[in-house]
């Protein structure tokens, strides 16, 4: 059997934090691995930025509400999974997932957890383990499952790696340049295509 491996932020959804901040207006909620490479430096100060401006998880999720897949996602997804059995593996939270996974009809999600006071305050985060996303395709290979991934980012490119077969999909140029051997596309269209040639079985559009 063949399994559906997906990225979630910058594939179906737009970047949570980005996208959190525009609406909201909060400018240092945009600084991404890029700015500060530490990640738990990133996530201690993106905590204190939601405390500072009085926002606890309901209101967090209120914003979230607000945004939607990226056009064309909600779609994909149906298509794929008609086709494959589909697991997101995700580096954002499963609490600011939610609204979002909602619209795309709750697929199986793989991804790290929040923890909140009584009060709905977040006051830690909790990763589900080290490399979860290849760690996610080992062990489903364990089961004896063919996977194929598909990724937009470095944090996804251990787990095109692992996978039988990997695809980047809307990808910066540097991402595409330094992992040639994946195939490269930017439409949801051409991703179905990269999931047929990927697939040893006989599926069409
Ligand atoms: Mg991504």
């Amino acid at each position: 059997m063949e399994l559906a491996c997906l990225d979630l932020e910058g594939v179906l959804i737009p970047e949570i934090w980005i996208a959190f901040a525009e609406k909201t207006g909060i400018e240092e909620l945009k600084a991404t691995t890029r700015d500060i490479p530490d990640y738990d430096v990133l996530m201690k100060q993106r905590l204190r930025i939601l405390d500072e401006h009085g926002y606890g998880l309901p209101d967090i999720q209120e914003v979230i509400e607000t945004l939607e897949p990226l056009p064309g996602a909600i779609e994909f997804v149906n298509w794929l999974r008609e086709r494959f059995q589909l697991i997101i593996l995700s580096d954002t939270f499963y609490e600011f997932a939610q609204p979002l996974m909602r619209q795309l009809g709750f697929p199986t999600l793989f991804c790290h957890k929040l923890e909140t006071d009584e009060k709905g305050r977040v006051v830690n985060y909790h990763l589900r383990q080290k490399d979860p996303k290849r760690q996610s395709i080992f062990a489903l290979k364990t089961l004896y499952y063919r996977t194929i991934a598909a990724g937009d980012s470095y944090n996804d490119t251990t787990m095109l790696a692992q996978a039988d077969a990997g695809i980047l999909f809307h990808a910066p140029q540097n991402v595409i340049e330094e992992f040639p051997q994946y195939p490269a596309v930017h439409t949801y269209e051409d991703l179905k295509k990269e999931f047929l040639k990927a697939s040893n079985r006989d599926l069409t559009l």
